[in-house]
């Protein structure tokens, strides 16, 4: 058996199927055939080569007439590799021979023939090792791709699959949770990357930042994957199995003890009322919000609607998601503008090549929004119009100056205007907040309080902008720390910035659906949580058995304790309070 760790997301455990989907980097099978399929083996060997001699022929045909000699000789030479008896017939003799898998007959000589290349001394004819790599890798992808096409298996249904990739955007996130996904493992990823935020409201165990993970695994290993921990194991007894089938059904009895706090208000012991609502990424989750009892939607992250195709939504298909959501639900709707940028491209990046060195730090959120009026206007118009059918709210994402935020309330203004000229009805008193997530704003949280009607601390970023650490990058996400003294620090102006201007704030990042960190964000005043629903009830659990009058005094201190370690034991100490006192569910 082999255990693995990465950073685990979802806190649920999930068995199921491999499915590897980052074939490049997948191990060159190694088998026997039988004699009776010898024959067939070697013509599946042949077609894969000149199924890879086309292809090098259709490439050198594209090749423009301008472009340096170089480059058709390069293919030149590539062809002709492919008639090279070494790599053309001896891995036939081989499976005849040995009656070895054509990937594995093609793998052996080609080995032969890269440490003939490495032992030359002439420079030159050394350096053609990396020609032989590349054909033979070109046939190898042929060879393996006819087996089972990677592409093809995003497109069937996935239930009962494990996917293992390199990795996934936000946008295969959405398409995989389409096709009934059971879990994810990527290589890359931290755990607030959105593709780990959409896993967790879509439910999906996964586990990311396991590296090298498509190395480990192949299509088919019945793998345990366990979002809590972070661990993947392959090759399980049946002791394991069993232990895993039985967290899974624990699983469901807590989920099932938990649902008893569905109707339950979410009041500390000391009588203080706590709103709790759901973030959500695409329409289809307001279901879930009836289950888990949330109050309303502090976050809808409407770019997800503008993913996984190639033109964005124009006015009347973005009205109508927004009022079947405003229609499903009760309490205030939160739409947040567009925040594409980033990690969060319409395709995951793929389309447009221009890589950008520092994407966090370019044109996204109202940034972009405001170069591109194009896409801000219609969703305005969109979310105004929708505002007839709820209590919708508008938030504007990423702000981190004040004349950004004037220009975006003279926009709001200005379609205002246009709709009541046009006779178009619309609710003229929406709130207009916004999302304090860059630390500049966080700093002059008054200034923007004096001018919003709430704000919605963005902890996600705030915590990546004020440690400089990229919450995509795996290698750095140790250094991702909601304790650390200036991130509590931040916190604590804007929820008094918000009081002092007598608006509400609430906290829509990961750590307003972390448990450890309620009674904390309870004690520096926050009222107003915002998470994935999944989470809900576990936090009202938390509120109900918290004193927050007594929290109060004891998160001053923790505001002032200069020494990391002994604040970490402070929050522990907050958290363990009570814990025999109060019975967790009714
Ligand atoms: C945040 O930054 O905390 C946030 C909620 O927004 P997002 O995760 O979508 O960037
Ligand atoms: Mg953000």
């Amino acid at each position: 058996m082999l255990a693995l760790t990465g950073t685990g997301i979802g806190r649920r455990v999930a068995i199921g199927k491999a499915m590897v989907l980052d074939r490049s980097r997948q191990e060159i099978p190694k088998y026997e055939v039988s004699q009776d399929q010898v024959h067939s083996e070697i013509k599946r060997f042949q077609s894969a080569l000149a199924r890879t001699r086309a292809e090098l022929r259709r490439i050198q045909e594209e090749i423009p007439d301008h472009a340096p000699h170089e480059a058709n000789a390069f293919i030149d030479v590539h062809l002709l590799m492919l008639q090279d008896p070494v790599i053309a017939e001896q891995p036939v003799r081989a499976m005849e021979e040995h009656s070895y898998n054509a990937e594995w007959a093609l793998k052996t000589q080609a080995d032969t023939l890269v440490e003939f290349f490495r032992n030359i001394e002439d420079p030159y004819l050394r350096s053609k090792k990396d020609d032989v790599h590349q054909v033979v890798n070109r046939i190898l992808e042929e060879l393996m791709i006819e087996n089972d096409p990677p592409a093809a298996a995003l497109d069937g249904n996935l239930a009962g699959r494990v996917v293992i990739a390199n990795d996934l955007t936000p946008a295969d996130a959405v398409t995989l949770h389409h096709r009934g996904i059971t879990a994810f493992v990527t290589s890359l990823g931290g755990p607030i990357s959105h593709t780990a935020i959409l896993a967790r409201s879509l439910g999906i165990p996964a586990v990311v930042g396991l590296h090298h993970a498509v190395q480990y695994f192949h299509n088919g290993d019945l793998l345990a994957v366990d979002g809590q921990t972070g661990t993947v194991l392959v090759g399980l007894d049946q002791t394991l199995l069993t232990e895993f089938q039985q967290r899974q059904s624990n699983q469901a009895k807590r989920e099932q003890q938990l649902s008893a706090l569905r109707n339950e208000p979410a009041i500390t012991c000391d009588g203080y009322t706590v709103n709790l609502l759901a973030n959500i990424e695409l329409p289809e989750e307001t279901d879930t919000l009836e289950r888990f009892g949330a109050n309303g939607v502090g976050l809808y992250r409407t770019e997800f609607l503008f993913m996984n195709r190639t033109e964005p939504p124009d006015e009347a298909e973005q009205y109508e998601a927004y009022r079947d959501v405003l229609d499903a639900l009760t309490g205030p709707i939160t739409i947040r503008t567009l925040d594409l940028g980033a990690d969060k491209q319409v395709d995951g990046g793929r389309a447009d090549g221009a890589t950008k060195i520092n994407p966090a730090l370019g044109l996204r959120a109202i940034r972009l929004c405001l170069s591109e009026p194009t896409l801000f206007r219609p969703q305005l118009r969109a979310i105004l119009r929708a505002s007839m059918n709820g209590r919708a709210r508008i938030m504007i994402p990423m702000l981190s100056s004040l004349s950004e935020l004037e220009q975006a309330l003279e926009i709001v203004r200005e379609v205002k205007h246009d709709l009541a000229r046009e006779g178009i009805e619309f609710d003229s008193k929406v709130p207009v907040g916004g999302m304090i997530e860059v630390p500049a704003a966080a700093i002059a949280a008054d200034l923007f309080a004096n001018r919003l009607d709430f704000l919605s601390i963005g902890t996600n970023d705030l915590i990546q902008y004020t440690l400089a650490i990229d919450r995509i990058d795996d290698e750095v996400n140790y250094l991702y720390d909601p304790l650390h003294p200036s991130i509590l620090r931040l916190i604590n102006n804007v929820i008094c910035a918000g009081r002092e201007a007598g608006i509400p704030v609430s906290l829509c990042g990961e750590m307003a659906g972390d448990p450890d960190y309620t009674r904390l964000l309870l004690g520096l005043g926050l009222v107003e949580f915002s998470m994935e629903p999944t989470r809900l009830l576990e936090i009202k659990e938390r509120v109900r058995t918290s004193e927050r009058e007594k929290l109060m005094g004891q998160t001053q201190q923790i505001l002032e304790c200069a020494d990391p370690a002994q604040l970490r034991m402070m929050v522990d100490q907050l958290n363990r309070d009570g814990e025999q006192k109060y019975e967790l569910v009714p």
